[in-house]
């Protein structure tokens, strides 16, 4: 498990460091702005949205390494999928950082390699860093513009 952590780590430290998708996209069709603040986190995620279907996927912001790094492996996992897929994941993801730390956490292997944020579960006050992307994109895809928290 140790190795695994490890592992863990450094995915998250390196999307941390050299964000993905951090641009403005001229064309969405969908964004919203997301505020976490317990940690400081503040983004802005933006979707191009084609029948249904999620083409682009970007970030803007400041915030903590997590936070980054999820927006980061959020909007790279985004590309491609539905919106039905993209909540469909989102849920996924939400149980598994919400799992108990003392359980494991049911169909963690469907996440890829969002999994890595299931060791966020060790620090509560992180899975709200995690979680903020995700809060973010589904405020986005409803289209309500106000701004998403995590409380
Ligand atoms: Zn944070």
């Amino acid at each position: 498990m140790s190795d695994l952590r490890e592992l863990y780590q450094e995915v998250i430290l390196d999307h941390s460091k050299k964000p993905r998708n951090f641009r403005e996209m001229a064309d969405a069709t969908h964004h919203a702005d997301g505020h976490n603040r317990l940690c400081g986190d503040k983004l802005h995620v933006s979707l191009k949205v084609q029948d249904g279907k999620i083409v682009d996927a970007a970030f803007k912001g400041s915030g903590c390494a997590i936070s980054t790094a999820s927006a980061s492996m959020m909007t790279d996992a985004l590309r491609g999928k539905s919106v039905e897929e993209a909540m469909a994941l989102f849920k996924l993801f939400h149980t598994a950082l919400t799992t108990p730390a003392t359980e494991e956490p049911e169909h963690v292997d469907d996440l890829g390699k969002l999994a890595v944020f299931a060791g966020v579960r060790e620090f509560p006050v992180r899975v709200k860093c995690a979680t903020l992307p995700w809060h973010t994109m589904e405020l986005a895809v409803k289209g309500e513009h106000k701004p998403a928290t995590t409380e």
